[in-house]
């Protein structure tokens, strides 16, 4: 899953950044409002953190620009703490939660995961395709009460197909959502990868959950 950390504290910007790739998110950081808005257009986020002062443009004009725009990518703004008209300005202006400075990062990850899940249509921690199921909160994998071990980088491919359950995921959206966008696009890789995936999840299975889509990438489904 791939985040906007919007903040010009640098110092916060990468503690939360690197306390959010160590939770196996991949996380890219913008340090002012302008940069922000370029960052969140042009590029594909599961979420956005967004500080409300920032130098260049301020939060809630970039928050605005996105809803203007039709963005629904799923926004948490950071705001000082008792200041009530932003959170209300936020909130009406189409923010999906707030978290007020300073915060526990433990709280931050518990509301990125849920404007994640609700974003995309799911309301438990767990996620669930027949009898595949992911506990996003631990990281655990089972199929048919059987644990699965996965390495960081093929939980967050699971993750992935599994909050887009039913739809097709070209091979370029996945190497965007997982790698970000310093990674050189070499599909051979994230074929690799999906192959350790499908081995781990499917092998042994009649039922397989991970299919190729030819020509277009790989749909997750029953069936
Ligand atoms: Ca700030």
């Amino acid at each position: 899953m791939r985040l906007l950390i919007v903040e010009d504290e640098k110092d916060l910007a990468n503690v939360m950044k690197k306390g959010l790739q160590e939770q196996s998110f991949t996380v890219e950081a913008a340090y002012d409002g302008n940069e922000g808005l370029y960052m969140a257009e042009n590029y594909e986020f599961d979420a956005i953190i967004l500080d409300i002062m920032l130098p260049g443009m301020d939060g809630l004009t970039l928050l605005k620009k996105l809803r203007t725009s039709g963005r629904t990518v799923p926004v948490i703004l950071l705001t000082a703490r008792g200041d009530v008209e932003d959170r209300i300005a936020g909130l009406n202006i189409g923010a999906d939660d707030y978290l007020p400075k300073p915060f526990e990062f433990s709280e931050l990850l518990a509301r990125l995961r849920a404007v994640i899940r609700r974003n995309k249509g799911h309301s438990a921690s767990l996620l669930a395709l027949g009898d595949l199921e992911v506990d996003v909160n631990a990281h655990e994998v089972t199929r048919d009460g059987r644990e699965i071990h996965l390495s960081a980088k093929e939980y967050m491919i699971l993750e992935y197909f599994l909050l887009n359950i039913g739809r097709i995921i070209s091979r370029s959206e996945l190497i965007a959502h997982v790698y970000g966008t310093d990674f050189d696009l070499d599909s051979n890789v994230i074929d690799v990868y999906i192959n350790y995936v499908r081995n781990k999840v499917d092998k042994g299975f009649t039922k397989k959950l991970i299919h190729t889509v030819r020509g277009s990438g790989y749909i997750m489904k029953q069936g």
